[in-house]
């Protein structure tokens, strides 16, 4: 049960099954056919995965839902030792990009991750997600609200959705607008596609972290290339395996990218979806690569040091992971 930090999680893809059906019930909404006859969410592939997530979400309707959503996962953040969260908000899902309705649903989602913390909780901070397979118009429109509500709690922006839509040239302005706004940028890539998206989302976004970014392995000069800039993968090995990108733990490229040298950090993504929790993921890596705790120990300062918090929080966090209170 060692402190964690988590650097890649979709707040929406981490709800629990059991809080979605209840909201859907509470609204009298039909989403059965979502789930399984053990009552987890149940897919078929990737795009199948996109819909039933699509589907789960579309019960949040409120700021109020989001607020409750926000206490259940960070409940779940904490019974896994997790002290610091990252988690991915989508205006998409908030108000439809609607700027004044984003502000509402951000404020209740703060307010609810503010009392999590006062009473001794994870931390959680914000990183603005627009959704590719929305297209470049709309994610102007979610970078807008990312410019106008960047601060203490909103520390980033980095896009999500399917890595196959577009390319990452055509997100520039939002990318732009954002960094502008003084936010730091990721960006999904190298997960569905090879290691030259990988190259495009980093050189074309100058994003200083990948979200997964995995497939970068498939190429030796960029695997030094990432390693030299100290580029951070926000790694989730269970997702990967899950989606059926690799075999097993022990195929997952995660082992070979730290012997490279690369920064690589470990995190959910949307972890309900992939019937893991960190500490699960912890537990195969252990068990897949023969890792210890000094070799996660390191992975968690890498995270810490890649955070997109303030320097204050960030000094908190190291200490914590230091075994200081
Ligand atoms: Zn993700």
């Amino acid at each position: 049960m060692i402190p964690k930090i988590e650097l890649h999680l979709h707040i929406e893809g981490a709800a629990p099954p059991a809080f979605i059906r209840g909201l859907a019930a509470e609204k009298h909404i039909d989403i059965s056919g979502i789930f399984n006859e053990r009552g987890h969410y149940a897919y078929r592939d990737f795009w199948d995965f996109l819909r039933v997530y699509e589907a789960a979400t579309s019960v949040l309707q409120t700021p109020e839902d989001f607020a409750r959503l926000t206490r259940a996962v960070l409940e779940e953040s904490a019974a896994n030792g997790v002290i610091y969260t990252e988690a991915f908000l989508s205006p998409d899902f908030c108000g439809g990009r609607d700027l004044s309705a984003w502000r509402d649903y951000l404020a209740a989602i703060q307010e609810a991750a503010a009392e999590v913390e006062a009473q001794g909780g994870p931390i959680l901070r914000g990183i603005i997600t627009p959704i590719r397979h929305f297209g470049p118009e709309k994610a102007r429109e979610t970078a807008l609200c990312a410019a106008e509500t960047a601060g203490d709690f909103i520390v980033g922006f980095g896009m999500g959705g399917d890595e196959k839509a577009g390319e990452p040239k055509d997100f520039q302005y939002s990318f732009d607008m954002a960094r502008e706004a003084g936010l730091r940028l990721t960006c999904h890539a190298g997960e569905w596609g090879g290691p030259d998206s990988v190259r495009r989302a980093w050189r074309d976004l100058r994003v200083e972290r990948i979200g997964h970014g995995v497939r970068a392995i498939e190429d030796p000069a960029l695997v030094d290339d990432l390693a030299e800039a100290g580029v951070v993968l926000e790694v989730c090995p269970g997702s990967n395996v899950a989606l059926g990108l690799y075999k097993d733990w022990r195929a997952h490229p995660i082992g070979r990218l730290y012997e490279r040298g690369v920064k690589v950090t470990v995190s959910t993504d949307d972890p309900p979806f992939f019937h893991t929790t960190l500490t699960r993921e912890y537990d195969r890596l252990a068990e897949a690569l023969d890792w210890d705790d000094a070799v996660f120990h390191t992975l968690n300062r890498t995270a810490a040091e890649a955070a997109f918090c303030d320097g204050a929080t960030r000094a908190a966090l190291i200490k914590r992971l230091e075994g200081q209170p």
